[in-house]
């Protein structure tokens, strides 16, 4: 009898896992139906031996002490600060706009004390500041706006930003320094040996079984536990019973080519040209030394896996229909970023975890844990004590 299934090995299950293994020793399986752990997080060595993200870069960066300590204890760092340019009027410029992308842009030679008056001249007034597209033009004015943020905004989302909610495009700063880091963050840094090293040793406690490839809803009522941690989609757990909620997908296509560097930094944005957003070159971020080079394109898209909840109020009421049931179900909880609707970084969905951890740890939660067994969830006859029958490969 496992204490808890936990469904998904991303960050949200795989530190709920580390946790519950290592302060509470309790039996844990943890499942995934992909064939890795990791989550979007994964990172593998492609044919050529280069160190890649199979799901789009990804970029550590937290305000949160308790976070980056926490998982230092499973990962050494590689100091590691984000830079990203811009493709426009065909120029390379740094994004966030700062005061060297508007010097160049504009063959001007403003000072950090000229540009605030600069962004004041060309803003335009905006009341009440309700879409992405008030964001921008309220703070750098209608010809920025086209330039850096609309069409990449209707390439991402598929939709234009007047008909997005401004919290999408209130995550890209305009700086007045010339600052050109993408995130400013107190803690920046990649894992040394990369993201599926640290969730190999996040999952590596004995009191965690792992088995991939496996949907949940395939082993659901062979396998005996008592609680469920579920970061799965929240729509899917439901039956989708109030609709599908939406999200937006990307396809990635890598390439390998036979040169050491291709980009002058780890990201290049074409907001106006391409039918792809970004390009990533990996070995920015990975520091890795290799003869030759690895890089994704990003093309979105509506259908594929769900990457980005689409913030929009209509789908925010969908989402709270099947929270009401999620906070009405005994014994499962939500957490992570498909379970909960929400687009979050991986330091939130590690703050998560942490956080249920706590209220699991004290008992706060539906009952305490630490009191006598609580009554399984499921009580299965199939279940014969070896998880390898159900499914063949995936376990550790
Ligand atoms: C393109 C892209 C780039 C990103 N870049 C960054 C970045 O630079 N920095 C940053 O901090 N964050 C970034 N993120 C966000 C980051 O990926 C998430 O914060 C993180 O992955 C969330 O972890 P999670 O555990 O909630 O979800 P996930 O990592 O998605 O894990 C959920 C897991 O559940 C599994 N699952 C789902 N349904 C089932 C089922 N029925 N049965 C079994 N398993 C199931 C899935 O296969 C998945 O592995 C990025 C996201 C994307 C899409």
């Amino acid at each position: 009898m496992f204490d808890f299934l936990i469904v998904g090995a991303g960050f949200a299950g795989s530190v709920l896992a580390e946790r519950l293994a290592s302060q509470l020793n309790k039996k844990v399986l943890i499942i995934d139906k992909r064939n890795h752990i990791a989550g979007n997080a994964y990172d593998h060595y492609n044919e050529e031996g280069i160190l890649m993200h199979k799901y789009g870069p990804h970029i550590f960066h937290t305000n949160s002490r308790e976070v980056f300590e926490y998982l230092s204890q499973f990962t050494a760092w590689r100091p590691y600060e984000h830079r990203v340019l811009a493709s426009v009027d065909g120029q390379l410029v740094p994004i966030p706009i700062n005061l060297d992308t508007i010097n160049k842009l504009y063959g001007l030679s403003l000072t950090a004390f000229d540009v605030d008056g600069f962004f004041k001249s060309v803003a335009e007034e905006v009341s009440p500041v309700r879409t992405s597209e008030d964001v921008v033009v309220s703070r750098v004015g209608r010809e920025l706006y086209e330039k850096f943020f609309r069409n990449y905004t209707r390439k991402q989302w598929g939709m234009d930003p007047s008909e997005l909610d401004k919290s999408v495009t209130a995550r890209v700063p305009v700086r007045t320094s010339r600052d050109d880091r993408y995130f400013t963050d107190t803690y920046q840094a990649m894992p040394l040996h990369g993201y599926t090293a640290l969730f190999e040793k996040l999952l590596s406690h004995p009191n965690i079984k792992i088995m991939l490839n496996t949907d949940y809803k395939d082993i659901v009522g062979m396998i005996p536990f008592r609680e469920m941690i579920y970061t799965g989609p929240v729509d899917e757990y439901f039956g989708y019973r109030y609709g599908k909620l939406p999200y937006r997908s990307l396809e990635f296509r890598h390439e390998t080519l036979d040169k050491p560097v291709h980009l002058p930094v780890a990201v290049v944005n074409y907001p106006n040209e391409h039918a792809f957003t970004r390009i990533t070159e990996f070995k920015y971020l990975t520091g890795q030394q290799h003869q030759k080079t690895s890089i994704v394109y990003e093309y979105p898209q509506a259908e594929g896996d769900p990457y980005y909840p689409v913030p929009r109020p209509e789908n925010a009421e969908i989402y709270n229909q099947y929270k009401a049931l999620a906070d009405a179900t005994p014994n499962v909880y939500f957490v992570g970023r498909l379970a909960t609707y929400k687009y979050y970084n991986m330091d939130q969905v590690v703050a998560q975890a942490l956080t249920l951890f706590k209220k699991l740890a004290k008992g706060e939660q539906r009952g305490a844990l630490t009191d006598a067994p609580k009554k399984p969830v499921i009580e299965s006859n199939v279940w014969n004590g070896t998880i390898t029958n159900v499914s063949k490969n995936g376990v550790h």
